[in-house]
């Protein structure tokens, strides 16, 4: 075997990377099994599953030597001091919440390989090149509370209190069965009030990493365990509506008809056409509704949704003019009106170049010498770095996914992968341990 690059961190036996994967994914059986269905792994904000997470999530902080609290928001945090009392911290972190039925990784993985950091930075006798403990910041694992918004219809609410982004009127949005966030808190034992209180300042934070199992196949594809991350895609939602004419099946011939779902169907195929032509465009149709939803009736109305990815905002927004343009034509031909009601809409996070490099830094470490660059990819998917990129630089680093899939029981990575990807996180924060703090 060619031995790796050099790194910075020195003094810690090799096989303590694999025994900490082996931990980690040991762990991660155990928190799947922290559900609030059987069989299935679901665990959404402020429940009791949440609870027990967070109980867990401390107790590993605090055997590796950090001290815990959770915030007003719930996120779960834990803490190792640097020796200067009022350091800033580096945070690393991920999130605890999952989907519906959702595998096992997505987020976890990257709050229990923070949490394994911690531990390895900690071997006695780890020499951290020029950066040696006392450390000339803190470090704070934050296992946030709610990334994927499943419960409330609105993600990264956990984040967000923590970068000083919390909405009012997020107070007020309420789940499936009408509970709403403000009552949600009082029934976890949160203090809505107190919110504020979760914020951390520009001045209190030297950076966030994230290390995250990469959402789609591109690693896999190229047979690379390990990505840096250089963006966050942006993202914009639309509901979209067609309105034609409900008539008899039998009784109305093609050429009256006005049908509103084939006019969304032709949208949902266009939508397809002219994304798949893009670079770094990703354009879904996940919901389509026809009304009035009748065997015998040509359907007068249909509905349907618009999620749109891209790499850069005005690329992302040309797509959308584009795609608005092909559905005139398509709507005028067919007799039909349409229009679109965005539900949402988030810039491009761009990860900071520091980190960025720290991270190259890091994955180089555990590459053959004369290895080429690592590979970098942008994230289709939202991440927590999101909402904490808007008081803070953020690094993130990607896991291989085998296939790919994600948001689902199939979701995997491997043990060795794992070890790898500890070596270059751990590796990446000895590296901005050797930069300047601010
Ligand atoms: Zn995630």
């Amino acid at each position: 075997m060619t031995a790796a690059a050099p790194g910075r961190l020195t003094g810690i036996p090799p096989e303590a990377f694999a025994t900490a994967a082996r931990r980690i994914m040991a762990r991660c059986d155990e928190l799947s099994r922290v559900s609030a269905d059987d069989g299935s792994i679901t665990r959404v904000y402020l429940s009791p599953e949440h609870a027990r997470v967070n109980r867990l999530a401390a107790e590993w902080m605090r055997e590796v030597g950090m001290t815990t609290r959770m915030d007003a928001a719930g996120n779960q945090l834990g803490l190792l001091r640097a020796a200067e009392k009022d350091a800033p911290v580096l945070m690393l972190g991920s999130h605890l919440d999952t989907v519906i039925d959702a595998g096992r990784f997505d987020g976890i993985l990257g709050v229990l390989m923070a949490i394994e950091t911690v531990r390895l930075l900690r071997v006695p006798g780890a020499e951290l090149g020029s950066w040696r403990s006392p450390f000339p910041f803190g470090i704070e694992v934050a296992a946030f509370s709610d990334e994927e918004g499943t419960r409330f219809g609105k993600a990264l609410l956990g984040s967000s209190a923590v970068a000083g982004q919390w909405d009012e009127s997020w107070w007020d949005l309420t789940d499936a069965d009408g509970i709403t966030v403000r009552e949600a808190y009082r029934e976890f034992g949160l203090d809505p009030g107190r919110i504020g209180e979760a914020a951390h300042t520009s001045e209190q934070l030297v950076g966030y990493l994230e290390a995250h199992i990469e959402q789609g196949p591109e690693l896999d594809r190229r047979s690379e365990p390990l990505a840096v991350v250089s963006s966050i895609a942006s993202a914009r939602r639309f509901q979209l509506s067609v309105e034609g004419e409900a008539r008899h099946a039998g009784g109305t011939p093609y050429d009256m008809r006005r049908d509103a779902l084939l006019g969304a169907s032709e949208a949902a195929l266009a939508v397809e056409r002219i994304c798949s032509a893009e670079h770094h465009i990703i354009g879904t149709v996940g919901q389509l509704e026809a009304f009035p939803g009748a065997v015998n009736v040509v359907p007068g109305e249909a509905k349907f949704s618009l999620d749109l990815r891209g790499e850069y905002d005005e690329k992302r927004d040309a797509v959308w003019q584009r795609i608005s343009r092909d559905l005139d034509e398509i709507m005028g031909r067919r007799h039909l009106r349409w229009r679109a009601r965005e539900v949402h809409q988030a810039p491009a996070l761009f990860c900071d170049p520091l980190l960025q490099d720290v991270m190259a830094q890091g994955i180089g470490s555990t590459l053959p010498k004369g290895s080429a660059e690592p590979v970098t990819l942008f994230s289709p998917a939202g991440h927590d770095g999101m909402t904490i990129g808007s008081v803070t630089p953020v690094g993130m680093l990607f896991l291989r996914n085998p296939d790919g899939i994600s948001h689902h029981p199939d979701e995997a990575v491997s043990a060795p992968d794992v070890a790898l990807g500890l070596r270059a996180f751990a590796e990446a924060v000895a590296h901005r341990g050797a930069e300047p703090v601010s």
